[in-house]
């Protein structure tokens, strides 16, 4: 197949155009135009995502945990899958702390910089912190609460509720896994057909995005921008050091830890794996959503890296909410930068209450985008930093949110491909077969021209 029929490179094609036309408009000031009749289809295609993720989660999980042969098996996965998640989450704390103390971004923000951006975002800033104040005002155990949902429509009809939907959707599973099969069955075939629509509905979306992420891309540097593009420039040249700062952090991340660690434990090498995952990554990329990227993600998984059905519809929607490694590594950096900037010099037990603080803020944040940030409100305050500090990011906030986005699916299927090695469940991938849609137009089972590189189960 050439390789501008497969679809991560129509995706990354799509997104390069998404920037170049984002930098042309917002120069020539096709603000307007941009809003009116370019970013509609980003938002379709956000919205079509949104729309399935709810009954995505919900379906994959409760046959997922149904299908399990016992509590026993479900004990054990879950126990691994969050086992895994939170060391990973762990060491990208670390990863971030080590960097920001080493490259100290803080130091290069002039301080005129730092008033002038105090006052422009000091809105912004108060309604972050009415936020993040009301969370943290409603006593320590209130997120366990908050899991528990009293209503579960209202629960399903706010995507940024999804670890609810994940609760309900578990507690579904492990009751229809109780009860006498024979009552059991009907209604798990009724989420088993549900979840085929929602994957067939999947590779139907997918058809559209590269036009989604175009648009999405073009209007973000658009509304970024705005008509003041040499204002970016000079936000981005005081700043620069600080994103460089995460991104490198990202970057390690990425392209060190998790190939490491899926070299350790699985026989799935990079050449595979990051090809499998790209459309995913784009779509994360774009969107600043893992929520919204997780029917991707999924298809991704199973398809292209041959992770099985069963662990990646238990292991990725878990993920998806509380896996957040990119979150979690941002925010160690964001806080330490922030501390550096104020002139606060944070000591070594403050730093290591950050890891604390964010392993429990990344698995709070919901999968949507700019999460991120109102969660940081929660660490700063916790370390004893004007939370008014974010004033500082905020400006910058959506490029960096859209890479740890990126970062955060990658992990997410990273585990899944090692949950599934060590349960005997990593398959040989059957192919893109998002490529294969898009380009044909048929929604058929894998009928074999992959466009991942088959590889032995047992070699990298
Ligand atoms: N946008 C991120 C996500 O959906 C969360 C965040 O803001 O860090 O994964």
């Amino acid at each position: 197949m050439p390789w501008y029929r497969k679809l991560h490179w129509q995706i990354i094609l799509a997104l390069l155009l998404g920037l170049i036309y984002g930098i042309v408009a917002a120069t020539q000031g096709w603000i307007d135009f941009t809003a009116n009749w370019i970013a509609p289809f980003g938002e379709i295609f956000l919205n079509l995502l949104m729309l399935i993720a709810i009954p995505l989660i919900l379906a994959s999980l409760v046959t997922g945990i149904a299908s399990l042969a016992d509590v026993k098996k479900l004990s054990r996965i879950g126990g691994k899958t969050i086992a895994i998640y939170l060391v990973t989450t762990t060491i990208a704390l670390v990863i971030g702390l080590t960097i920001v103390n080493i490259m100290e971004p803080g130091s290069f923000v002039p301080p005129e910089l730092r008033e002038q951006l105090e006052q422009t975002y000091s809105e912004e800033v108060a309604e972050r912190e009415d936020i993040a104040l009301e969370a943290a005002e409603r006593g320590p155990l209130q997120p366990l609460v908050d899991i528990v949902p009293r209503n579960f429509f209202n629960a399903a009809s706010d995507n940024g509720n999804m670890l609810q939907v994940v609760f309900v959707a578990m507690l579904i599973g492990l009751g229809l896994m109780l009860i006498p099969r024979k009552k059991a069955q009907p209604l798990i075939d009724v989420f088993d057909s549900l979840n085929e629509l929602v994957i067939r509905l999947v590779g139907m979306i997918m058809l559209t995005a590269p036009l989604g992420v175009f648009a999405l891309i073009a209007e973000t540097i658009t509304s970024i921008a705005g008509d003041q593009p040499g204002q970016v420039m000079e936000l981005l040249g005081a700043l620069g050091y600080y994103m460089i700062a995460v991104a490198i952090g990202l970057g390690i991340m990425v392209f060190l830890v998790y190939p490491v660690i899926l070299k350790i434990f699985t026989p799935r090498s990079v050449r595979t794996f990051f090809p499998g995952i790209a459309p995913a990554q784009f779509v994360a990329f774009s969107t600043s959503s893992s929520g919204a990227t997780l029917p991707v993600t999924m298809e991704c998984a199973e398809k292209n890296l041959g992770v099985s059905e069963e662990v990646s519809s238990f292991v990725l929607p878990l993920g998806a909410t509380i896996n957040m490694d990119g979150t979690a590594l941002y925010q160690a950096v964001a806080a330490v930068f922030i501390a550096q900037t104020l002139g606060i010099d944070l000591s070594l037990s403050a730093q290591l209450s950050i890891v604390l603080v964010a392993v429990l803020a990344s698995i709070g944040t919901a999968a949507v985008p700019s999460a991120g940030i109102v969660m940081l409100v929660i660490i700063l305050e916790t370390v004893g930093v004007p939370a008014a500090g974010i004033a500082l990011i905020l400006g910058v906030d959506r490029p960096l949110d859209m890479l740890r986005t990126m970062n955060n699916i990658t992990g997410d299927a990273m585990v899944a491909c090692v949950v599934a090695e060590t349960e005997g469940q990593l398959n040989q991938p059957s192919g893109d077969r998002l490529s294969k849609e898009v380009l044909e137009g048929v929604v058929e089972d894998g009928d074999g021209s992959a466009s991942v590189e088959p590889e032995p189960t047992s070699t990298s």
